[in-house]
Formats: structure tokens, sequence, C-alpha cells
């Protein structure tokens, strides 16, 4: 003989409930069956509501009601022929009539004890196995219903009563040794007192009972049909990436659903565990998925963590004083105090001092648990030995399980270092003795970023997911998305990097996707978003709170460059190619360091100085290997370099800078870059990068431009400026011809002082041959003294910027 049980969701309409006769059918040719059935999908919840209401005279319980009677009513119609309905039709509005006496009761008294509510719940598998069982009889003649009341037997522990073994045991033998039926139906999770009032075994209990029914008969199995393909490696609700165990221990599955996997009630075990009855889950909507084998077996595969799970809604207590200390006893008072109040404690750490004890209680018990607590050290509060305890309210615990974690060193270490890495705060930690857990206390809002780094850690074959944040989307950006979608799978399958980007912003939309924003058609989904706020993105980007966050800037916007301070304290790292944070105050940039290193997160820009050319990355390898760098000279501005390279004789100064602007080679306001400010920006950040303190008005920056030009406050009337002073700029160049020289702006730092400015560099000298918008840089170092270290390439443009952001990401992933 099996039990089978068929889950809430399994049972939630006439549709599901045929996929559950065909699998009950489909079985019955083999065995003898017991079918344990849930209430139909949230159900059990809207009776609890429509009771609460009516004990608060809130009238809408009628509505709840209603709701309730209809949804029984239409999964009957569909799944019994007309001609048989009548009948069947009018036991359920029986029922029906029943509950809302029940429910009218409350309303009229005002009151709701939890034995009425008991009575009350148990409706809900009342009606839905009384539907299937009649549903299965149309198929079925030979099966049968039996109420699972007068089987199970209970103290009257109303909410969550304890089963009386001894009696139920023996009633459930009885009954079966004279069934001939070849399936029965019974109501999972109600039961009775001895003296016959309902009772029922916790919410979730329905898994109980099956359980209770398999060991009394001594069951070959007991299989429970969900909505999920069996026991996950965690609850894959929360982490996509969760796989289905395909066997597990009792211990470990027993720990996994103490610890919050709700795939199973936790005391299910118990009744099969003594019996050796192996438990089978099941996914009732993909039969043929393998499932998970619970069974006493414990198999030592490679990874000792079997899976991660989570309780919310924590509340941390804790008790703490000089009066703890070698007072023999007062942990016990602690726990009889709880245990008075019938508080369950899931959750226990003590210092070895004794100084202070710290319990895990659910957040519901909070209030009680404190003013119980505090009443009952009341004298020792009173004389100060001891603090009023301290309560920290909406926290989780996260455990990780696995037998086998006993034999493996380091385990705890991972864990922890995992949190840290992520920021995820640790409030408190307990090993279990058996070592079969570890479990952590941490804040809610972190739980989804715990699990999925955990999980990521512990099971994905060390795949790093990279979630990216992209605001300013004009034209590197857009080449820097076109990027990352081809080569997503490269990223994927090589560098075990999975790389999301979750939202998009340009000035005027954003849009986010918390499952990543699909990269083909990635303009249209922007289209479609919400008009852009830099607050509200934000805002979006600390709530999602996913791990390996990365904010990137492609704009080159100053008051986007002053959010990386509120990401990087959320351990948000920040990938940009705007140059204005860095080249700010250096007390600025010294404390966006600094925070970097505090909370973890790489502060990356690379692209601030010659665009993807590893300038950055180089002068940080030079000074972390000890190096010291004495002097740099460089040309550091790709668009001034083109604009140089073209104008002559043949092309007019001005018509040069627009051709820059259109290719896309110049910063959005062109005059940034003819002013010299942002060649002395770059110079600043490498003179920075390589350990020096300096500020932008330090740099002697000597202009080429007439002032009128730079006075101009549009672009329009900045190019109009540059047609009026056109002679200007043919004098220059007609004196580098007569010189034999080529025009470059170069930047200079030597002996702590730093300028930039237009030379003429003559022919012999390794500027002279710098082509198109290439850039060059020479260090001189410590190492590199005569032959300086030389950098040089494309040093503008679209596409090799987007491509040195991308190099920053991957940095990133790689750490
Ligand atoms: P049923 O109504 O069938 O009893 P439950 O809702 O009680 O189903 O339990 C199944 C649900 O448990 C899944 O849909 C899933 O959301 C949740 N769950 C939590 N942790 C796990 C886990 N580790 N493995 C599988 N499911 C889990
Ligand atoms: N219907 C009950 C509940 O929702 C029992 C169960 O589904 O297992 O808690
Ligand atoms: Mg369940």
């Amino acid at each position: 003989m099996k039990v089978l049980k068929f889950g809430g969701t399994s049972v939630a309409n006439a549709q599901n409930i045929k996929l559950v006769l065909a699998i009950v059918s489909d079985k019955a040719r083999e065995e003898k069956l017991i079918v344990v059935v849930s209430a139909f999908s949230k159900i059990t919840d809207l009776l609890q509501l429509a009771s609460q209401k009516a004990a608060a005279g809130d009238e809408s319980f009628k509505d709840i009601l209603a709701e309730i009677e209809k949804k029984h009513l239409d999964a009957l119609k569909e799944l019994i022929p007309v001609s048989e309905q009548s009948s069947l039709l009018s036991h359920i509005k029986r029922i029906v009539n029943h509950l809302e006496t029940l429910l009218d009761g409350c309303y009229l008294l005002g009151e709701l004890s939890s034995r009425t509510s008991d009575t009350i719940l148990s409706f809900g598998e009342l009606l839905s196995s009384y539907i299937i069982a009649e549903a299965l009889k149309q198929n079925l003649k030979n099966s049968s219903y039996k109420d699972s009341r007068e089987l199970i037997k209970t103290n009257n522990h109303f909410g969550k009563a304890i089963v009386n073994f001894d009696v139920s045991n023996e009633l459930i033998v009885d009954f079966f040794a004279s069934n001939e039926n070849q399936v029965v139906v019974m109501p999972g999770f109600i039961a009775a007192s001895l003296d016959g009032i309902n009772t029922t075994l916790g919410r979730g209990g329905s898994d109980y009972t099956a359980a209770i029914l398999a060991g009394a008969l001594d069951a070959s199995d007991l299989e429970i049909w969900t909505d999920v393909n069996g026991m996950f490696t965690a609850n894959p609700k929360i982490v996509k990436q969760a796989q289905p165990i395909a066997y597990i221990s009792y211990q470990e599955a027993m720990e996994l659903s103490h610890f919050g996997a709700k795939v199973l009630y936790p005391p299910t075990i118990q009744p099969v565990l003594r019996k050796n009855i192996p438990i089978l889950i099941k996914n009732t909507f993909e039969p043929a998925a393998e499932g998970t084998y619970i069974s006493n077996q414990v198999f030592t595969q490679s990874n000792p963590v079997k899976g991660i799970t989570h309780i919310d809604a924590i509340t941390l207590i804790t008790l703490e004083g000089s009066g703890m200390i070698g007072v023999s006893g007062s942990s016990k008072r602690l726990f009889e105090v709880l245990s008075n109040k019938n508080i369950n404690v899931i959750f226990i750490t003590q210092a070895s001092s004794e100084h202070s004890i710290c319990i895990g209680i659910l957040n519901s018990d909070a209030d009680v648990a404190e003013e119980a607590i505090n009443k009952a050290f009341e004298v020792e509060i009173l004389q100060n030995k001891i603090e009023p305890c301290i309560v920290e309210k909406n926290l989780c615990i996260i455990a990780l399980v696995g037998e086998n974690m006993k034999n493996h060193q380091g385990l705890s270490g991972r864990m922890f270092s995992t949190l840290g890495k992520n920021n995820v705060n640790i409030r408190a930690i307990a090993q279990g003795a058996s070592e079969r857990n570890i479990s952590a206390v941490i804040n809610e809002r972190d739980v989804k970023k715990a699990l999925n780094s955990l999980h990521e850690n512990f099971f994905e074959e060390n795949t790093k997911q990279l979630n990216l944040f992209v605001m300013g989307v004009g034209n590197v950006g857009e080449k820097f998305i076109e990027q990352i979608h081809q080569q997503k799978k490269f990223l994927k399958d090589n560098l075990k990097i999975n790389l999301r980007v979750i939202a998009l912003s340009n000035s005027r939309k954003m849009y986010f996707d918390e499952d990543g924003i699909s990269l083909k058609d990635w303009q249209f989904a922007l289209e479609t978003g919400e008009l852009a706020d830099k607050e509200q993105f934000i805002n979006n980007v600390k709530q999602l709170n996913l791990r390996n966050s990365i904010f990137v800037d492609i704009t080159a916007n100053e008051s986007v460059s002053k959010t990386y301070e509120q990401f990087l304290k959320r351990n948000i790292a920040v990938v940009t190619c705007n140059k204005i944070a860095c080249a700010s105050e250096y007390d600025n940039y010294k404390k966006l360091k600094k925070l970097s290193q505090q909370f973890n997160a790489p502060f990356l820009f690379e692209t601030n100085v010659g665009a993807g050319l590893p300038i950055i990355d180089t002068v940080k390898n030079l000074v972390a290997s000890g190096d010291k760098v004495n002097k740099i000279q460089a040309v550091l501005s790709g668009s001034l370099n083109f604009i140089f390279n073209n104008f002559d004789e043949n092309n007019t100064f001005h018509n040069v800078v627009k051709e820059a602007g259109v290719q896309g080679f110049t910063e959005p306001d062109p005059k940034i870059d003819l002013s010299g400010i942002d060649v002395a920006r770059k110079i600043l950040i490498l003179i920075r990068e390589s350990g020096y303190k300096m500020e932008i008005d330090e740099i002697t920056n000597e202009s080429f431009m007439p002032a009128e030009c730079l006075d101009t406050t549009s672009n329009e009337a900045f190019f109009e400026s540059l047609q009026t002073h056109a002679a200007h700029f043919e004098t220059i160049y007609k004196e580098a011809l007569s010189k034999e020289s080529r025009l470059k702006y170069v930047a200079q730092f030597e002996n702590g002082k730093a300028n930039v400015g237009l030379r003429f560099i003559p022919k012999d000298h390794p500027f002279y041959n710098l082509e198109g918008k290439d850039n060059i840089v020479l260090f001189f170092t410590d190492r590199y003294v005569d032959q300086p270290l030389l950098i040089k390439g494309a040093g503008a443009g679209a596409a090799v910027t987007a491509s040195g952001i991308f190099a920053d990401v991957i940095r990133i992933g790689n750490i």
C-alpha cells in the first residue's frame, strides 16, 4: 500500500484535480492507495481571514464565504456529470451553511476561540476531500471516502494538536484491515480530540496526516505530490538557479524543512522514519520528473552542502548582564518562561562568557516574550545585574544544511565570507552540535541576496552572476550593450560569469527587469519604461539589493558622478567612463576610493584615460608592485589628436572640429576637449593613481584657444566663433609647418608639477607619428628609467570606450 498526498496547488481547481485523478487512477492499477488531500489552494487562508473578520465585526466575511462557496461549486460542476450533480451540490451547500452558522456565531459573539478557529479551518479539507472523492468515484468505482477525524486522534492543543499515536495507529490499522477499496480518499490537516472535538495539525499539516497513515500501515512509500520538482537546493521561488535534490537523508530533509523548506511540513518525517518508509516528493504538474527521494541512506557525494534555507519574520532577543555570569539556571529560567507561554525557540547562541544569551523566535511571539522575560528577571533588572532584554525584529535565519558538512573544514568560513563580500550583515551565528546545520541571523531585506550568493558559491560551479545597472545609453552605452549581448555566452562558458543587465536609463526613460533585460530588443523595452528619475533609479537599485550589483555610469554628467558614494556604501560596485568624480577635489576622489575598500565595492574607471587602453590598470600594477612613477608624458586627447592630424590647408579648423563631433570623438560639449580641461583631468587622474596628491587648478593649462571662443555658452555659438577666428588657427598651423613640426596637445608631469598645452613636436620625437585619434603615454619610473613604459593606441571612439568599460566589468567578475 502507498500513501499519496496532494497539496493545495495540486487541487486548486477542476483542471488540476483532473491531473490528480489521472495520477491516482494510474497508480491504483498496481496497488492499494490512500489519497490524502489538502484544501484547495489559499482556502485555509481565506477561512482564517473570514473568521478573523467575523470576530472583528466586519461583515465582509460574507464575501469571502461566497468566494469559497463558488470555488467549490465551480469545481464540482466541472468534475461531475450534470445528471449526478444535484445531490452533491446540495451536500456542498449544506457544508457551507454549517460554516456560515459558525462564522455568524463569531460575528455575533465578537470572539474567535482557538477551538472554533480549528473547526472553521477544517472546512477547507472537508470540502476538497469530498469533491475529490466523488470525482474519483466517477472513474474508479472501487474507491471511497474516510474522514480523518475518525482515525487520527490528538490532544486539544488547538492550532497544532499533538497526535496520540497509540490510539490513532490502532484506529487506522483496524479500519484499513477491513477496508476493501482500492483507493480511500481522506482529508489532510484535520483530526479530532479523544472527546470528538475538531483539531488541526498545524498549517501545512496535510503532509503529516499522510505520514501518520503511512507509518501506521507500514506503507511501502509515502508520496508527497506538490507544485515543484522535489526538494530543491534552495527555495526555487527565490533562487532561480536552485536544482531539485535527487536523494537526501531523513535527517537532512528534516533539517531543511525545520529551517524553512516549506515543501515538507517538518513533523512529517517522524512517523515514517521509525518505519524506514521512503518519502518521494513529486510534481503533480510534471509527473515524469524524478523528484526527491528521502530515505535513511546518507549519500556521500562531493558537495557536503545539501541545501540552503531560510525562515523569515524572526526576532532576536538578547538577555545580558553581569548577573548572568556563573549563576546557574539563568538560561533554564529563560527557557521556562518561553515554554510557559508556548513560544517556540528557533535559534540559540550563548557567549562562552555566559555574559549574554541570545534567542531567535517568531516576530509574532516577540511582544509576549519581551514582556514575560522582563517580568521573570524583574529583580535582577531592578538591581542592574541584567539589562532589560534587547529586541530586534524583522530578521531572518538562513541555514546551510548537509549531513556531511561535519567532515569538511572551512564551510562556515566560506559561508560567512560569501555573506561578508556581499555586505550582508550577520547578527548572530549558531552551529548545531550535529554539524548538520550552520545558521546565521541576518536582516530580512538581505535574504534574497544572501540565499542567491550562497547558492552561487556552493552549488553553481563558481558561476558568478553580475547585475548591471546602466545609466547613459548614447553612442558608447549602445556599443557597450551590443558587446555584452554578443559576449554573454562566451563569458558564461569560459569565464563562468553570468552577466545580466537589470536596468537601463537614458535622460528620458528608465527600465528595470529583475530577471535581466533581453538585450535583443532593449531599445524597445527602454521606451516602454517609466520616466527617468535619478533618485528613483538609485532607490530601485538599493531596493532590489541583488548580489554583485554594478552601477555603470556612461554619462558625462556631474550630478550622476555625485551618486557614486551612495552606491559604494551599499556594496554596489561603480564602473564609470565619466571623469568628473576622479578629477574633482582630491578629498572626494580619496573618499570614493576609501569607501570602495571599506564596503568591498570595486570602483573602476579605466576609460577615464585613453578610452579602452589599459593605462590606469598599468599604473595600478606598477604602484602595487613597488615601482614609483617619476614622470609622465602623454598625448591623451583622441579628439585633439584627430583634430590636429586633420587640420591642414585643405580643411578649416571649424570643419575638422565639426567632423570630430560627428564621429563621436569629442565630448558632447567640444569646448571641454578644446580648452584642454579634458586632458588636464586625465593627467590629474594618472597623477593621483600614481600616488600623488594634486588638485586640478595646480595643473598649468596653456590654452591655444582665443578666450572669446571659450566664453561661448552654446555649441552653436562656439562653432560660429571658430569660424570668426579661423585666421588664429591658421597662424598656429603655419608656424608648425615652418618648424617642420606637428601639433600635439601634450600633458606632462615631472618633479611634482604638471602642465598641458599645444606643443610643436619635431620629427624625431615619439609623439610625431601619432596618427588619427591615437593616444600615447610614456611612464618614466624607478624601473623604467631611460626607456619609458609606453602605451599607445586608439584613445577615443565609442567601440573602444565601451570595451574599456566592459573590461572593468569583467575585472569585477574575476575578483
Ligand atoms: P503544497 O501545497 O503542495 O503542500 P507547499 O506550498 O506547502 O505545497 O510547498 C511547496 C512550496 O515550497 C514550493 O512551491 C516552494 O515555493 C516552497 N519551497 C520552499 N523551499 C523549498 C525547497 N527547498 N524546495 C522546494 N520547494 C521549496
Ligand atoms: N490546508 C492546510 C494549510 O493550508 C494544510 C495543508 O495544506 O497542508 O495549511
Ligand atoms: Mg505543504
